[in-house]
């Protein structure tokens, strides 16, 4: 199969579709892959790393659309994307469907094959291509919010791991999911005081078990958050109820009872956030003070590690798009239950329900 990998041109996104390492594995199969000149810059790849890998490097994005049966991407395309897209084409990328009437109407009247990375789905109900963005959103939660505990950018002045003769600083962890899990890891490495709240006993039974001492599991209830936050250095926000916006777990009215210079970092912004003071924010400019605590709220954290963010996802996409690649889309999809429910869009119909639903469309 001939297979395109196109820059990004959404703002400030620095990632690409697939690495050398992904290029190697399909062309070693017989199939051509054309990469767009300069398309791995932005993770850490040169166009040399490509060609060895057994690539052709194209010098327009027009090029790569032209050639390309299938495409292999990161964001969902934007529009000057949109008239590229080739009738029959097979488009494997995230595409947040239900967060745009445009885009959909847009891939419909494309009439390609719309495989959304973030509807493939295992039959124990977990995401496998959303896992890897949110275990990089989690451990950089640490990291950001330690450095927004320096007292020259507003924080409390707190040194998470503390020093011989100073206690360490204690991190609050508000869901112990994906985010929670690897957030409560990297904090307690640095050697915080770290406790993780979550209503889901199942998996409280699991962090108890896997983690060091100084991880401490409660259940998750108002009561439990209020007697948290007025001792916390740093709040960690990773609650997800599937398909729904996040619960409102700390209100305007509880920051007066946080330290000045307490740090919350809203992972779960993309979802609404969990505190009610949330409000998304980018790399360029990522926090916002309200009543002396800081808040960091940038929707797209991965997009700051781009070189481990694309590894971690491509490590993840490319035993799909090997089986998309050998036997095409439609019998990929008939052979794995969770790629065909990957299938959003198919030749100009919704063949995903709630997409249909959002936006009252045919399905
Ligand atoms: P997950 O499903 O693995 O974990 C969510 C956890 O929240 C679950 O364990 C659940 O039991 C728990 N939870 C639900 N209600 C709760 C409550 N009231 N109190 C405490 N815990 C509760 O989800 P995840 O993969 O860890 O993702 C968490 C959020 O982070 C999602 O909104 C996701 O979209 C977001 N995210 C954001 C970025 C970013 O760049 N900002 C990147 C990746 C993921």
């Amino acid at each position: 199969m001939k297979i395109g990998v196109p820059i990004e041109i959404k703002n400030n996104e620095n990632r690409v579709g697939m690495t050398p390492s992904g290029v190697f594995e399909l062309t070693k199969r017989d199939h051509t892959v054309f990469v767009q000149k300069n398309a791995g810059f932005g993770s850490g790849f040169l166009d040399k790393d490509y060609i060895d890998a057994g690539a052709i490097i194209l010098d327009t994005i027009q090029d790569v659309y032209e050639v390309a049966e299938m495409i292999i991407k990161v964001k969902e395309p934007i529009e000057e994307e949109y008239s590229l897209i080739k009738p029959n084409q097979v488009v494997f990328t995230y595409f947040h469907f239900a967060s745009s009437e445009v885009l959909t109407k847009a891939m419909i009247n494309s009439n390609a094959i719309c495989i959304a990375y973030e509807t493939v789905e295992d039959i124990d109900g977990s995401l496998p291509l959303l896992v890897p963005m949110s275990e990089v959103a989690g451990r950089m939660s640490i990291q950001q919010g330690a450095k927004y505990l320096e007292k020259p950018v507003k924080g409390r002045g707190v040194l998470l791991g503390g020093v011989p003769g100073v206690p360490p600083g204690r991190v609050l962890v508000l869901g112990g999911g994906v985010v929670g899990v690897q957030a409560a890891k990297m904090a307690a490495g640095l050697g915080a005081i770290v406790t993780i709240l979550d209503i889901n006993m199942k998996q409280l039974r699991y962090i108890n078990d896997v983690m060091s001492k100084n991880v401490i599991t409660e259940f998750s209830n108002e009561y439990n958050i209020r007697k948290h936050i007025k001792e916390s250095d740093l709040v960690i926000g990773g609650v997800l109820l599937k398909g729904a916006k996040a619960p409102k777990l700390i209100t305007k009215e509880m920051l007066k009872e946080m330290r000045p210079g307490t740090v919350i970092v809203d992972v779960a912004v993309d979802q609404g956030g969990c505190f009610e003071t949330t409000k998304p924010t980018t790399h360029e400019d990522p926090t916002y003070i309200i009543d002396d605590i800081v808040h960091y709220s940038v929707a797209n954290m991965p997009g700051a590690v781009p070189y481990t963010s694309t590894v971690a996802l491509t490590n993840v996409t490319l035993p799909y798009v090997v089986k998309l690649a050998n036997e095409g889309w439609e019998k990929a999809c008939q052979n794995n239950k969770a790629l065909e429910k990957g299938l959003n869009i198919v030749k100009g119909e919704i063949v995903y329900k709630e997409i249909a639903e959002a936006f009252d469309l045919e399905f």
